[in-house]
Formats: C-alpha cells, structure tokens, sequence
C-alpha cells in the first residue's frame, strides 16, 4: 500500500468522527476526542497514519496472541474463501474447518471436554452459556435451577446475558440489566479486600462469599458459577492461590456447574491452552474467543464438558439456539493455522517457562518507580499501580483523586513514548502483550513502559500534583 497517497489522516479522522460511532465512547466527547488511525501491523508492532510506530502492549484487545501480519494465516483464509466461503452447520450440514477445528480444540483441551459448540464472538459464548446450563437443567428435571452466579467487576461481554453476567454497574443500567436469574457475588481482589490479612486467608474468604450466596439463594435453584481464571477487563485482578481450588469444591459440594470464561486466558496467555489448568481447576464448561484465531477473524465458542454434554445426547431433545455464523469455515481455518503457530513455535509453552518468567522479573522491578505502587505479572498478563504515596504495604499506599486521571494521562504519555497499555478506574495500567515477545522485544517494552511512567511523573510535577 502506498500509505502517503492513501492515508489522509486528517479527512479519515473527520469521517470518524462525523460518522462512526465506538464502543464504549462518550459521543458528546467525539468531536474533540480525535481517534488515532493504525494502519499496519507486524509482529508485536502496529504503526498509526503519521508513521509512528508502536509496541502492542495490549494485543489488540488480549487478542493478538500470535503477534500481526502472519501470512500462513491470510493464505489459510484465502484459500478458504476461494473453496468454500461460507456454509452452515445447520440441518444436518457440516464442513472441512469445523470439525477439523472441533476436533483440534478437543485435542489440546482439559480431558473433560469432547464437544464444542462454536459462536462468533465472547459474548455470545456467553450468551450460549446462559441458555446451555439453563436446558441442562430442565433437562435433569430441575427447570427451577435458573440462577447463574457472576462477580462484580468481572467481564463476560456486552450483549445482554455478556453485560448481565459481567458485573461493572455502568453496563447494568443501560438497557434493565441484569437480567433475571443472575447475581454477582465479590471479586478475589486481595487489593481492594485484602487488607489485614495473608493473601491466602483473603482466598478462602472471597471463596466463601460463593457459598453464602448458594444458600441466600437456595442450592437447588443455583445452576452454575462463571468467572474468568484471571479477570482481564476488570484490571488483571489475580485470585490469590487459594481462591479457585476453594471455589471448586464449593460447586462440587452444591453440584453446580462451574464456567471458565476464557476469552483471555484462553490460548496460552498463561503459559497454558486454558487458565484452568494453571490453577488446578476442572470446570464444566469453557468460554473462549479472541486469542482462538489471534483476533485475524472473529469467531468464538463453548467447550462441552462431558457432565453437560453426555447428559443432553442422553436426554435428547433439541437445543433451540445457533447463528448464523456458528463455525464460520473462515473464522475455523484461520483458528486451526493460529494453533498450528502455537504448537510449532511452542509459544504456550516458552510463555511458561521462558518469556513469560522474564517478562515478570522485568515488569514486577517497575514497581520501584516513585508513582508505582503495586505492578505483577501472571503469564502474559500484568497490571501496575500508580499511587501518589507509597506505604509500607500495598493497603498503605496513597492514592490520586479519581477525578484527576492520572491513568489516562499516564496513557497517553505511554503512547508518546511508543508502547500501548490500557487504564482503567483506579489509575491502574493493564498490559496484555503478544506471546511472541522475544527477552528483546521484552525489554523494550518495559524500556518504553519506564519512560512513559518518567514522563507521566514530570507532567504530575508540572501540574503540582505530587
Ligand atoms: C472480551 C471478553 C468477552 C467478550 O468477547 P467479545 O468477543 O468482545 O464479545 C467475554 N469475556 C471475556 C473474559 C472477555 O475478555
């Protein structure tokens, strides 16, 4: 592409803001919030319309795991589309790529699951999730078991059974959410509760809050518990170790259904195929998305575990639910050639062992900045603190005024200095980088991380603030 006849960056950003709307964007704001235009991706990098070049420290949205600009996967879908662009899986038809991937994904999933039930996206994933647990349970003759359990702060997705599961209060009142049948319970964030006691006592406790809420409830109208291995969205909020192997015995002892959104930890994000087996857990049922195809097409789905799906083939009767685009055959090549990099370069693995290690030691040093008060690391993910004080522990730390944005200041000066991290409430920066990031490539990241951190202080000098 010849980018200087192509990209005029000024006639494309008043077009955007004449006539595109964004999610989650203030349109009163979208005159003067002017987007940026990225035009090309490689590798862990992505360049916007005036040339700038940028590390992804997001992956997209948590979803680049296999970095930009893979050809094998282009050609995968290119061939694709000249064979066979588009069929359903409706009314007893199948195709090449879905039941390869159906397939695939049974292969390098935990043993429990050997059905997948494919979506476009996480949040209808979850939507299939809500409708799936509540027909297992009519199914088993127990209809009144409708009540899914959620988290505050959790994110499952923005239509409306994803908004209602997910627990921000923001997406609930647009729109009468939650719908009915579904309550949140307290996250494990051992930084908003913990204080005063050992991580691991925090686990047991916000694990408890689980039970408390079964029998507020009533165990026999509960149907399944959902949250995701490690909360992305919400902040990388990291469960202490203590939390999910609790969390699983509860539904054991209640016999709900335990659900692992894996829209994030899904494919290696943590150094394994699925977050589950990071904390030792064995859930029912497995949402996942993004990193499934590295964000190249959209496509998402839910593992069948083998309780829910021996029970329906058992039971029979037909599950009145499906898209469209349920195995989109594009969306399964370019997800099949996306595992096929996995395996070959053992990028699940080296995120393990390797790249994801150096990339803790590095990013976890940050928090000796004056302005970071807290920043770790789980695999690929990461989350770091900016505090206006520093205490002797994390619970003692001074924080900014909300009103104030010093995460979104400090965003933007991290753009300045070329790597992209995303804000979030609380002044607390998140970090969801490609899994192909070389011990180089890692440290520059965090080499650019720490500059945008010193600028963001000599701003907040400028202004007085600390
Ligand atoms: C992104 C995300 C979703 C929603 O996925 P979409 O593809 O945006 O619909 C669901 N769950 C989690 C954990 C996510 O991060």
């Amino acid at each position: 592409m010849n980018m200087r006849e192509s990209i005029n960056t000024q006639r494309l950003q008043a077009l955007d803001s004449a006539h595109h709307l964004h999610p989650f964007a203030d349109y009163r704001l979208k005159d003067s919030q002017i987007s940026r235009v990225i035009v090309k991706g490689e590798g862990a990098y992505i360049w916007d319309s005036e040339g700038n070049r940028l590390l992804d420290g997001m992956a997209g949205l948590w979803c680049m795991n296999v970095g930009y600009g893979r050809k094998s996967i282009a050609d995968a879908v290119h061939a694709q589309m000249l064979q066979l662009t588009y069929y359903n899986s409706f009314f007893q038809t199948t195709h090449v790529p879905a039941v390869e991937l159906a397939a695939k994904l049974v292969q390098i999933s935990p043993p429990q699951f050997n059905h997948v039930f494919f979506v476009g996206s996480g949040s209808e994933g979850n939507d299939t999730i809500v409708r799936l647990v509540r027909h297992y349970w009519d199914k088993q003759g127990s209809p009144e078991r409708q009540v899914i359990i959620s988290r505050l702060n959790s994110y499952h997705g923005s239509t409306m059974a994803g908004a209602s599961l997910g627990g921000w209060p923001s997406m609930h009142k647009q729109g009468g959410l939650p719908i009915p049948g579904i309550v949140h319970i307290g996250q494990p964030s051992y930084l908003e509760g913990g204080k005063g006691k050992t991580p691991e006592e925090f686990g047991l406790e916000a694990a408890s809050w689980l039970e408390h809420k079964i029998l507020e409830v009533g165990a026999d109208k509960v149907a399944a518990f959902i949250g995701e291995p490690v909360q992305g969205a919400g902040g990388v909020i990291v469960p202490p170790s203590t939390y999910w192997p609790e969390i699983q015995r509860i539904c054991n002892k209640y016999g709900i259904l335990l659900v692992a959104d894996e829209v994030v930890c899904g494919f290696g994000r943590l150094g394994h195929w699925f977050g589950s087996e990071y904390f030792g857990i064995s859930p029912d049922l497995i949402t996942f998305a993004k990193g499934v195809t590295s964000g190249y097409v959209p496509l998402g789905g839910v593992l069948v575990g083998d309780r829910v799906a021996n029970a329906l083939i058992e039971k029979g009767g037909e599950f009145n639910h499906g898209y469209t685009y349920s195995g989109h055959p594009i969306g399964c090549v370019a997800a099949l050639e996306n595992i096929r990099i996995l395996e070959e370069e053992k990028i699940v693995d080296r995120v393990r062992t390797d790249s994801g290690p150096y990339l803790q030691k590095k990013f976890e040093a940050l928090a000796s900045h004056p302005l970071v008060g807290s920043a770790e690391t789980i695999g690929f993910l990461g989350g770091l603190n900016l505090v206006k004080h520093k205490g002797a522990t994390v619970h003692e730390h001074i924080p900014f005024e909300s009103a104030l944005s010093v995460g979104m200041i400090c965003r933007a000066h991290m753009f300045d200095s070329g790597v992209i991290m995303r804000a979030i409430p609380g002044d607390r920066l998140l970090m969801s980088p490609p899994l192909t990031l070389t011990h180089a490539e890692i440290d520059e990241m965090i080499k650019l991380i720490g500059l945008g951190l010193d600028q963001t202080l000599a701003d907040l000098k400028q202004r007085g603030w600390v």
